[in-house]
């Protein structure tokens, strides 16, 4: 058996499957569901929650369901296997593009849909599920089921289903998911929903996705980046909030000053032309859209006069001018329109952040103690109330005597603290804190789940079981009983089967 299909990007351990399928057509998937006991539908296997490592089940990849079936200015129909480069070039054909691309652009049509997934750019354009038009799912006693958005709501809290087995009558759960803008945090509920809604973000547990329409954007935007290092993050604080309110944002990244520790310590920044003044306390990457066409001559002539002219109402030179009036303008590096190595540039160096404490992870693991493993949150609050949670964030990380960074989506709200573990005792302490921290989450109004989904991970999912509490989880088990009665699709992701004493067992 091939052991690549074994794990996924979290190195969830003791992966094993009884079987391994690679469906060529789509037309091969009922069968194969109809035949397993148990079934795990895989994409790219870059879940960073362990919900696409198998666990005895046949493993059904979709990477061989590659075809693009439709594309246009508006959509695309894709089947499941499809990667979100091709989605992007397809669709650039049709002068387009697919606005709620995650980072991982090899994750697939079906994966990210099933994971709810979410990007830099949702704070101007939402994750993946308001973009899903249309799937086509294989449900567990092998029916297909075509929904497509506006087309099968449900009636209060009860939500019709025709299924090979006649109509399933599923209930819509009645806990209240937070108001914020990611949420990869069991199955969707409210009244009337969308039956869509119910397979987006359920991870592989209601059905195996075959095929998606996804809504599309033309013109295609042209992009341009800021590197800007702050003094504090007081200061950092009011930039992003000033700059959220400027159209041409898509989206702001932050890395805190351990982060920038490590890219100088990897020499990260230095590799990539960046050096950050003495005293940065933390640095902001700013995605800006422009106008489809702003060439990087254009661009260069905007900044150059934007601060002499305030009443040039180009969105650069507006975001100059912000610059300036915080004062950072000076220390700020630029990757204009067009210059898509300096782009190349700027984004290394944020990625360099989550590789650095990665391969610092690996390193413990190998040398220190084998029970190490990657301890991370992936929480969201709303904005207002982003700098009380990044305050018990730093507190619960340091009051348990931890090395840790935080770095990821600030314009969300959305940030990932992970700890930097010297010995497995941190780990320990560190999922103490983690799990502290989806406590205070949803105090504010947040969600503890924000983008990576809940998977196979304890941790992971007994913040799912804090936000819901029991009574939730009974809920999403009633709605797995009644689509999947045997337990076959993905079982133990999101949740496990058992009732209350097996789980604490
Ligand atoms: C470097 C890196 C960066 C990342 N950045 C982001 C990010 O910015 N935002 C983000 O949201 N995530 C991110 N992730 C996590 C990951 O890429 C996403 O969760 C992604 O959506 C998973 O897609 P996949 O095709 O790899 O699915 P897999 O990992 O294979 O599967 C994920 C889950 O979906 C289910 N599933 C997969 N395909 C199907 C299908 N056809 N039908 C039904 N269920 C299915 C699986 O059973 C599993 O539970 C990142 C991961 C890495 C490694």
């Amino acid at each position: 058996m091939d052991g690549k299909y074994l794990s996924d990007a979290a190195h969830f351990p003791g992966g094993h499957a009884a079987g391994i399928v690679v469906p060529r057509a789509i037309s091969e998937i009922p069968g194969i569901i109809r035949r397993a006991a148990t079934v795990l539908p895989i994409g790219a296997q870059s879940s960073l929650t362990g919900g696409a490592t198998p666990m005895g089940e046949i493993v059904v990849s979709t990477e061989k369901l590659t075809r693009v079936l439709d594309a246009g200015p508006s959509h695309i129909r894709v089947e499941a296997g499809v990667p979100v480069t091709v989605i992007q070039a397809a669709l650039a054909e049709h002068g387009a593009w697919f606005p709620p691309t995650p980072t991982f652009t090899g994750a697939l049509a079906g994966g990210i849909v099933a994971t709810n997934a979410a990007g830099a750019a949702t704070f101007r354009h939402g994750s993946v599920r308001p973009w899903v038009r249309a799937l086509t799912v294989v449900l567990a006693d092998g029916s297909e089921l075509e929904v497509r958005r506006g087309e099968r709501r449900a009636r209060g809290r009860r939500l019709e289903i025709p299924t090979a087995r006649g109509t399933v009558d599923v209930p819509v759960p009645s806990y209240r998911m937070p108001d914020v803008v990611k949420r990869s945090a069991g199955y969707h509920a409210e009244p009337d929903m969308d039956l869509i809604d119910l397979f987006v973000g359920s991870e592989g547990t209601l059905g195996v996705i075959t095929t998606v329409t996804f809504g599309a954007r033309a013109p295609i935007p042209t992009t341009a980046l800021a590197l800007v290092p702050c003094g504090s993050e007081e200061d950092a604080m009011a930039l992003v909030a000033a700059l959220r309110r400027d159209e041409a944002v898509a989206a702001i990244e932050h890395m805190d000053r351990r982060c920038l520790e490590i890219l100088r310590d990897d020499g990260t920044d230095r590799r990539n032309g960046v050096s950050f003044p003495f005293g940065t306390a933390l640095a902001l990457l700013v995605q800006l859209e422009l106008e489809p066409g702003t060439i990087e001559a254009q661009a260069f002539d905007q900044i150059e006069v934007a601060l002499d002219r305030p009443n040039l109402d180009t969105p650069l030179a507006r975001i100059c001018r912000l610059l300036h009036a915080h004062g950072v303008f000076d220390d700020t590096e630029m990757a204009l329109p067009g210059n898509t190595r300096r782009a190349e540039q700027l984004v290394a160096v944020r990625e360099g952040v989550p590789a650095g404490v990665n391969q610092r992870v690996g390193r413990a693991q190998h040398e220190i103690d084998p029970r190490i493993a990657k301890t991370a949150a992936d929480m969201i609050v709303p904005f207002e109330r982003f700098s009380e949670m990044m305050a018990i964030y730093r507190d619960g990380f340091a009051s348990r005597g931890l090395d840790f960074a935080i770095w990821g989506h600030i314009s969300d709200g959305n940030v990932h603290p992970n700890v930097l573990p010297r010995a497995y005792a941190d780990v320990e302490r560190g999922k103490e804190a983690i799990l502290y921290f989806g406590q205070q989450v949803a105090r504010l109004g947040g969600c503890p789940l924000a983008e990576h989904g809940v998977g196979r991970n304890p941790v992971k999912q007994a913040l799912l079981r804090g936000l819901y509490g029991d009574a939730g989880i009974d809920e999403m088990r009633a709605v797995k009983r009644a689509l999947d009665p045997g337990w076959k699709l993905a079982p133990g992701v999101i949740f496990p089967e058992a009732t209350e004493a097996a789980y604490r067992a």
